[in-house]
Formats: C-alpha cells, structure tokens, sequence
C-alpha cells in the first residue's frame, strides 16, 4: 500500500480490514418498505469488493425521487427495476455526496432516464474536475503494483470504469447555504449542506414521515474519515440533532430511531475526544466498540479496530487532519 493521499473509496481502509470482513452474502438487492411511500435499499459492504451506499427510494404525486444512486451495477440496477415494478418514473436523485458509493449509479441511471434531475453541492462537481484525476492517477498506480491482491484489483476496476464516466456523474442543479425546503416530485422535502464526512454533504428531511436520511454524516461499522473534517463533522450532527425526525437513515447501516443515534453520537464525540488525547489507538477503537454495544455485531469488531487504526494515522492523528475543511482541501 503506498502512502498516499486519502483515497475517497475506502481502498486503503480495506487494506487494512479486508480480511475481518464477513463473507459476501449472494442475494440480489432487496428495497425494504419503510412506511409512507419510502423504500430503503441497503448498501452492502461485503469481503471483496467495497460498498455501495444506502439508497433511499421517496414515492411523490409525480414519480419517484432517490436518494443516492449506489456504486456497482447490480444496487443502480435494482433501482432501475423498482420504479419500473412500481410503473413510475425516477425523476429525481440527490446525491448526499461525491464518494463513489453514493454517486457512480448516476450514470446508469442517465443512461436509462436522459431527462433526471440530479441534485448534489458544489462539492460533486469540484470533486470531478478537480481531484478525480488524481485519484485515478492512485489507482492506476496500485494497478501497476504487482503486490496488489486480486480482489483489489477487482474493486479498482470498477472504479476506474466510473472514472470514465465522470461527466455523467455531475448534478444539474447544485445545493449548498442554509437549509431549503424543496418540492420533489411532489414530494416536500427540506435539504441541508454540510461540511463533515467531505467537504459539501447534503441531509434530505422527509417532512410527512419524519424520516431524515444523512449520506456519511452516519456510518456504520466506524465514521468514514476518508475525507473528512473532524471538527466541523461534529458540529454538524448538533445541528442534525436538532431536526425533528423521527428515523434516521445512515449512509452504511440499519435505520436507526432517535436513541440509536444518540449512542452512535456519544460514540463519535467519544472517539475524537479519544483522539485528540494520548490514549493508543486501539484503545480509542476498543471505546468506540464499548460505546456503540449492540450496533456492531462481534463479526465487525475487528473490522472496526482496523478501519479506525487506520483513520488515526492518516486523518484524526495526521499533520494534515484539517485538509479537507475547507473548499481548498486537495
Ligand atoms: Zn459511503
């Protein structure tokens, strides 16, 4: 593994907890009914290759509107056969973030939908012009690298494919400021931006199910600092907090009620605390293991130890930790 800059697709987390990761599960996608016109499909996070985010599917007046678009083909195409299944149309995808496990669906489902509207911040565009290629430029170096596994291989394949496709990722219409209330497909949502799991995340609020789903803002088995600003990351679940939802949904993991979350926050302020202190890092992850209990199932303990070992070195414990607080940030 070289030293590297942070890769924004968990490869080099991977590296480090591959082997922990239970097997692959061999279903096909499943949207599980949530009440109120909504549908989750869960991202999965199997041994060999790397996630896809969860989706959110919204049912308006005027067609169906989703939340994140997933990374391999099989999560955009389980979308895809949804709506079709349903007889409506896909109108809308907000995007909670560039990552690639949210946003490298788009351009499947482009190329089914010419006329979608995608919706993402500043940030998704200046991902793609700015620092795609370098990350590409990464990958292609760990191609070249005899050492690498045949299962990286693999996932860097995928990615590059989406690399290629860059253009079709890029919303048509981007979000940032103070929260806004939207309607979509006749759907009222409230939208707000955020500096936290990368530099431009979007929240979406479901005001008739009170349901808020977060993209990274919330992640299971660890926070995702691939790209992260701790600090501001922080303040912004303080200020999630104070939304009135009822459910929650993370970017990787169950919904979670009101007092799930308030564990999983304890949790992440504990673990910068932690951070910020003298303490090993394992003994930061072991905490976070305590704190979260029955969130992490005994078969992801090891998966979080070595995800957050990895993340206080080349993040909450790196020189350059703030890199990505600001617009600026490579
Ligand atoms: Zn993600």
């Amino acid at each position: 593994m070289p030293a590297m800059r942070p890769l924004p697709l968990l490869v080099a987390a991977l590296l480090g907890a591959c082997a922990a990761i239970p097997p692959t599960p061999t279903n096909d996608p499943v949207l599980q009914p949530l009440g109120h016109g909504l549908w989750l499909l869960p991202g999965r996070f199997p041994r060999d290759r790397q996630p896809d985010g969860n989706s959110l599917v919204l049912e308006g007046q005027t067609g169906l509107v989703l939340v994140d678009s997933g990374r391999h083909a099989e999560h955009s195409q389980a979308l895809l056969d949804f709506a079709a299944r349903r007889g409506r149309p896909i109108t809308h995808v907000v995007n909670t973030h560039w990552h690639l496990d949210h946003l490298g669906g788009n351009a499947r489902l482009r190329d089914a939908l010419p006329g979608l509207e995608v919706i993402g911040s500043p940030a998704v565009a200046r991902a793609v012009g700015e620092r795609f290629a370098t990350f590409r430029r990464d990958l292609e170096g760990m191609l070249a690298d005899p050492k690498t596994t045949a299962d990286v291989r693999e996932m860097i394949r995928v990615d590059l494919a989406l690399y290629d496709r860059a253009a079709a990722l890029v919303p048509t219409r981007s979000i940032d400021g103070p929260p806004q209330a939207l309607s979509l497909a006749g759907r009222e949502l409230t939208i707000g931006h955020e500096t936290a799991a990368s530099d431009g995340d979007l929240w979406i609020f479901d005001r008739a199910s009170g349901v808020l789903a977060v993209g990274d803002l919330v992640t299971l088995p660890v926070p995702f600092l691939d790209t992260a600003c701790p600090a501001r990351w922080r303040e912004a679940l303080g200020r999630i907090d104070a939304l009135p939802f009822g459910r929650l949904l993370p970017g990787h993991g169950p919904v979670m009620d009101r007092s799930t979350w308030r564990r999983w926050r304890a949790g992440f302020d504990a673990l910068l605390d932690c951070a910020a202190s003298d303490a090993p890092a394992r003994t930061c992850s072991a905490r976070w293991i305590e704190d979260l209990g029955p969130l992490l199932a005994p078969p992801e303990h090891a998966v979080a130890h070595g995800m957050i070992g990895h993340y206080f070195a080349q993040r909450l414990r790196a020189p350059d930790r703030d890199r990505f607080c600001s617009a600026a940030g490579a």
